[in-house]
């Protein structure tokens, strides 16, 4: 069975030496059954090769954003305000079906960089509305205030939270609201419990399954770089977890990556 990767940095790809190039990260995944990717784009090179780059391979559709911890440095510079506008020009092309990864990270970003940050995330709403794209959540260390910016901004038709990192009443909340929830390699770490949890709590049609590579590389191969390729470990732990069939799971998947995305 065939499933798509939804949230991929092909152009972070690591190190030189273990890097793949998108033909070679194409034809390993697509031996393994993950046959599609959505390339994210979180700065404007990267969301201009996004686009670049999904034009010239038709298995690659492409997201694009400013990261939520690129929008406080640009803020800084004073350059945020036009490089939405780069974006907002971006997000209009046929193959982004993105507009994200945007969202709130209290990890990375102190609390001088907060109101940039969600300044940033409102204008990514408002983007992903007025073109119809789906939003892609980037949700670390702030899941009430991620949750009360798209409650007061108006959430898009279509929300995706990026590496769910949630518990079970995080996912209950996202579930009535009709998100959908994407889970990474973290899910297969061994104190990843409250997120199994959650995991086991959601319903087939609302499950994403992404890499979020180079980084959060699935177990048992914690350590290298991670890749598309890697994707059935993640599938098949959260079969596992949710006491499904590896198909069973990859057929909801596949339809549930349409349904967020659109078909391609
Ligand atoms: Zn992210
Ligand atoms: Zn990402």
């Amino acid at each position: 069975m065939a499933v798509a990767d939804s949230h991929c940095h092909l152009d972070l790809a690591g190190p030189a030496e273990a890097a793949l190039s998108v033909d070679e990260a194409l034809a390993t995944s697509s031996a393994v059954g993950v046959t599609r990717i959505v390339q994210i784009g979180c700065d404007l090179p990267g969301a201009r090769w996004a686009v670049d780059t999904a034009n010239r391979h038709p298995q690659i559709v492409a997201g694009v954003s400013l990261h939520p911890n690129e929008a406080p440095r640009l803020a800084q510079h004073g350059t945020l305000d036009e490089a939405l506008a780069e974006i907002d020009l971006l997000a209009a092309h046929r193959v982004v079906r993105a507009v994200g990864e945007t969202g709130l990270d209290h990890f990375r970003t102190g609390p001088e960089g907060r109101a940039d940050q969600e300044a940033s995330f409102r204008a990514h709403i408002e983007m992903a509305k007025r073109h119809g794209k789906v939003l892609v959540i980037h949700d670390r260390d702030a899941h009430e205030d991620v949750l009360r910016v798209l409650e007061e901004s108006g959430a898009p038709d279509r929300v995706v939270f990026h590496c769910f990192s949630g518990d079970v009443a995080m996912a209950a909340h996202c579930v009535r609201r009709g998100w959908w929830l994407s889970f990474a390699g973290t899910v297969t770490f061994k104190n990843a419990v409250g997120l199994r949890e959650a995991l086991a709590a959601t319903p087939l049609d609302r499950l994403l399954v992404e890499t979020d590579a180079p980084y959060l590389t699935p177990m048992p191969y914690r350590g290298r770089p991670n890749a598309s390729y890697l994707v059935p470990h993640t599938v098949r732990a959260m079969a596992e977890v949710l006491e499904v069939g590896e198909d069973a799971l990859c057929t909801a998947i596949a339809a549930n990556t349409d349904a967020a995305f659109g078909s391609w």
